[in-house]
């Protein structure tokens, strides 16, 4: 033990003020909300502690890049909740997902991955694990055959899918997703963040390890960003070799946030699912709208799939216009309620127009070769009341009957693996 720094009295101001303003209290109560451990750096009673715990030795904290008291009690929520042995937080989902990738393959590995996935997770794949020696063959997961020639056609690595795709609301079969991965020696990982672990578990249906952008639904407020990951004791662990060596670390404050969201993920859930299945229903009936995809209703293709593994049909629903690729943009300028933003997973309703932003790069072609029909609207169903909601998304719909869209080649006709 070092000895009360009394000894060293009596000092000038600086050192006074330093040590007067960094006085921990000692609470005898236990406060209800997990504090906030705003701090880089925890000090060790001697020289031995701190080196144990920096070295792993001993459980504790030296440094907030490598482990931190409030982003340590989220970590352990989301495991928990996800059904796993540990979990690991990041300062962002796609954080979460390069971790996970980088840890679990190298250069020379090969993955296996769903066609219909999260854009920036897309070009992580094509862009810096490519140029790392990490390629990736995508197929259509709903095609279990595929994945199996896939998997089969050479060795490789992993099988990583998302539980609901993004724009396309494609259901992946986790339980026989698992099965054809492992049958072929590869890692089954999961993307949860459409669903949330309150909608579905993908640990529990056979996945090896689950990611989420917690920035989503478990935030649920669009005012934090976050990423989680869970998944075997190992596995975590080796994830957070990789993130504490490259540093994209969860904020106290962000863990914080994000614990307050996950205490009410449950009632948000289902009151996004509930108004999600509202306005999906009412959608169907429109004749403006060629196809609606929407995990909760009887129409969708993966209908037996969704009913297996999701607790709710969650707050994404995608839909097409029959107008086409320009009356997306006039349609979602003919709305007064949801926000002009790119996100998902929040209190506000938020519509995005695919084939003009996340998918802009793709040509028509390219559009129906992942399922996105031209006027394809995904939205993400808020908190607000469902009648209001409803009648935002009549008027949008009645303002571009009324408004010539613009000129546009003929709309495609639906491909296999389109939605609705
Ligand atoms: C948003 C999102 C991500 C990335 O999360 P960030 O927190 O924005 O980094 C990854 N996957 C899916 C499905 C997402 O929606």
């Amino acid at each position: 033990m070092r000895p009360d720094d009394s000894r060293t009295a009596p000092r000038g101001f600086s050192t006074r003020a330093i040590r007067a303003a960094s006085r921990i209290p000692a609470v005898d109560q236990t406060p209800t909300a997990v504090p906030i451990y705003q701090a880089a750096t925890f000090a060790a009673a001697d020289a031995d502690e701190l080196a144990d715990v920096t070295a792993g030795r001993r459980h504790g904290y030296a440094y907030s890049r490598l482990d931190n008291p409030t982003t340590a009690v989220l970590a352990d929520a989301y495991a928990e909740l996800a059904g796993a042995e540990a979990g690991y937080t990041f300062a962002t989902g796609m954080a979460a997902i390069h971790a996970t990738l980088v840890t679990l393959a190298s250069a020379g590995d090969r993955l296996v991955a769903t066609s219909t996935m999260y854009g920036s997770t897309r070009s992580l794949l094509e862009g810096v694990l490519a140029r790392l020696g990490i390629r990736t063959t995508f197929v259509d997961i709903r095609d279990h055959a595929a994945v199996d020639a896939a998997l089969a056609a050479e060795p490789a690595r992993m099988l990583y899918a998302e539980t609901i795709s993004n724009p396309t609301m494609i259901v992946a079969d986790h339980v026989a997703l698992a099965e054809l991965a492992h049958r072929h020696g590869a890692r089954y990982v999961v993307d949860n963040t459409f669903a949330s672990p309150y909608v579905c578990r993908p640990l529990e249906l056979g996945a090896d390890v689950v990611v989420e952008s917690a920035t989503k639904f478990i935030g649920g407020h669009s005012d934090v960003m976050g990423g989680v990951v869970a998944g075997d004791r190992a596995t975590v662990a080796a994830v957070r070799a990789t993130q504490v060596d490259t540093g994209a670390t969860l904020a106290p404050l962000a863990a914080f946030l994000l614990l307050r969201g996950l205490q009410t993920l449950a009632v948000r859930m289902d009151r996004h699912s509930a108004t999600a299945l509202a306005l999906a229903t009412w959608l169907e009936g429109r004749p403006d709208v060629r196809s609606v995809a929407y995990p909760g209703l009887a129409s969708h293709p993966q209908r037996a799939v969704a009913a297996r593994q999701l607790r709710a049909g969650g707050g994404m629903l995608a839909f097409d216009l029959a107008a086409g690729r320009g009356a997306g943009p006039a349609f979602i300028d003919a709305l007064a309620l949801p926000e002009l933003t790119a996100s998902l997973g929040s209190v506000h309703t938020m519509v995005v127009h695919p084939p003009s932003t996340s998918h802009r790069q793709l040509d028509e072609a390219g559009l129906a070769a992942a399922g996105i029909g031209p006027g394809l609207l995904r939205c993400s169903i808020g908190l607000e009341d469902a009648e209001d909601l409803i009648a935002d998304f009549g008027g949008a719909l009645d303002a571009i009957r009324t408004t010539p869209a613009p000129s546009e080649a003929p709309a495609l006709t639906a491909p296999a693996g389109s939605i609705g």
